[in-house]
């Protein structure tokens, strides 16, 4: 099957039975939902793109299983050149869309499952590389979304998960059966989970023995029986509701997190890839937080969209020559293109793993994620200090529009004689959409929180630098010679 566009990707969620719940109600119609349409236009740009000429060599790979040119969401990492590409693919979206385009999760735990499952078997001698293998090519061939699904709620943060009152806290296996298992738990922020095909878990947490039940992963139809959603709420998500454009800010993107409840659910034997191997839950998840914390690639793009937007307002202000605001944009430059550094140099020094998929180098990938809990919230701070108060006090569309007050909302919010008024509202509502509005979710919290909180990968950055090698040359250098 060729490689889908928008179109056909719309029309594929249409043919899914997903049961999602939205403010008490489940949803008769996904897709055509105003809060979440955003969403999946966010999604299909992921699809669209990849058919124009422009982008082809960012936004397609050649599959190493098949030899089809395929959409690199899709694809397993060959080389560092590959990684790389990832990375300004993220850049690419996400300043195309604005907003968190949702399809990086999957393509990180395919990628993080490839080494996994490869690791697993040379050690116990089981089956899973070959079964993610024919999943794999089955998720490529029809150019598949994959949630992937590795946050549990997690209950106690103290206990662990055998311990735990409730045992759903995490994700596990309460039966075996011959032809499979039956898991219960949830998963959740899980980011574009309704605009998915496919929904592969993954354990959340290094596990011990006594955790051995809830150390499984699997991937499963996103419609299938037993699977519910419920939709995070965002701020001003009902604002896309609404008649008019402006209050949106983004006129045609968005992004969604839902809670995704798992009740019983059976998972073919064919469709497990971790069955009880808790030595690897610890390594699978630290693959997958490492691809996902490159992935705040994404973060830089929307960075360049909001610099842009906050030059425009400054110009329809008319303070864009004040020295102060010029040099406010170089800061908020300073700041993100620091940020692709990260994701570009993680890239570039990532190595070949055993199964021959390349993994980003772990200790960079930590780093840049940690520039990206700390840099987006300045350059948000500085955006929002360039557009001044206004962003928080502007009145509504349906009052731009009033014939009884629509008059003053024109005379008084004008500043420049030559910037009509509606310009002047839309640039601050896109400032707040991203910094304080529902586009604010992917760029701040889940820039401090997604693919683990800061906590995490100072933990990670402790643990990989070589303090001894510091140390030594240090050492050497003054003279230190024989001080253990
Ligand atoms: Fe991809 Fe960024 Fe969204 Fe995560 S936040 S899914 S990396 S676009
Ligand atoms: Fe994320």
């Amino acid at each position: 099957m060729p490689m889908m566009n928008a179109q056909t990707y719309e029309e594929s969620l249409r043919r899914l039975n997903l049961v999602v719940y939205l403010f008490g109600k489940r949803l008769t119609t996904v897709v055509d939902e105003p809060i979440i349409r955003p969403s999946m236009n966010a999604v299909a740009a992921t699809y669209d793109l990849a058919h124009r000429p422009e982008y082809a060599d960012i936004m397609t790979a050649t599959s190493h299983i098949t030899g089809m040119s395929i959409n690199r969401f899709c694809h397993i990492h060959q080389s560092t050149d590959d990684l790389v590409k990832k990375s300004k693919m993220g850049r690419l979206l996400g300043a195309y869309t604005a907003c968190c385009f949702q399809r990086c999760v999957g393509m990180d735990a395919l990628n993080a499952l490839s080494i996994t499952t490869y690791d697993i078997d040379k050690k116990k001698g089981t089956d899973y590389n070959r079964r993610f293998l024919d999943y794999l090519r089955y998720v490529q061939e029809n150019d598949l979304v994959c949630d992937g699904a590795m946050t549990d709620p997690k209950g106690d943060r103290g206990l662990p998960p055998h311990r735990q009152p409730d045992p759903d806290a995490f994700m596990h296996v309460v039966e075996e059966k011959k032809d499979g298992i039956v898991v219960r738990g949830a998963k959740a922020h899980q980011t574009g989970a309704v605009n998915s095909h496919e929904v592969i878990v993954m354990p959340t947490l290094s596990l011990k023995k006594e955790d051995a039940d809830w150390a499984i992963s699997f991937a499963l139809p996103s419609d299938a029986r037993g699977i519910t959603y419920i939709i995070g709420r965002q701020s001003s998500d009902t604002r896309k509701r609404e008649e008019g454009t402006i209050d949106r800010g983004n006129r045609a993107f968005g992004g969604h997190e839902a809670l995704i409840v798992f009740d019983d659910v059976f998972v073919p034997w064919e469709r497990v890839f971790m069955y009880k191997e808790f030595e690897f839950a610890g390594d699978l998840v630290e693959r997958f937080a490492s691809y996902h914390r490159q992935s705040y690639a994404c973060k830089v793009g929307v960075g360049d969209i909001l610099i842009g937007a906050a030059q425009t307002i400054a110009r329809f202000n008319g303070t864009d020559s004040t020295s102060h605001i010029r040099d406010k944009i170089i800061e908020m430059n300073h700041l993100n293109e620091t940020l692709y550094c990260g994701c570009i140099a993680c890239a570039s020094e990532g190595s070949r793993q055993p199964s021959g998929t390349y993994c980003v180098d772990t200790l960079l990938a930590n780093v840049h994620k940690q520039n990206v809990t700390r840099f987006p919230y300045e350059i948000a701070r500085l955006a929002q200090d360039i557009a001044g108060g206004l962003l928080a006090t502007l009145p509504s569309e349906q009052d731009f529009r009033s014939s009884e007050v629509g008059g003053w909302v024109q005379k008084y919010f004008r500043a420049r004689s030559d910037v009509p008024t509606e310009h002047r509202m839309r640039i601050l509502r896109l400032i707040e959409n991203i910094t304080m509005g529902s586009a604010a979710v992917g760029y701040l919290t889940e820039s401090m929180h997604g693919a683990g909180s800061p906590q995490a990968q100072r933990i990670m950055i402790s643990r990989l630098v070589d303090m001894e090698r510091k140390q030594k040359r240090a050492k050497e250098l003054c003279g230190i010679i024989d001080e253990t």
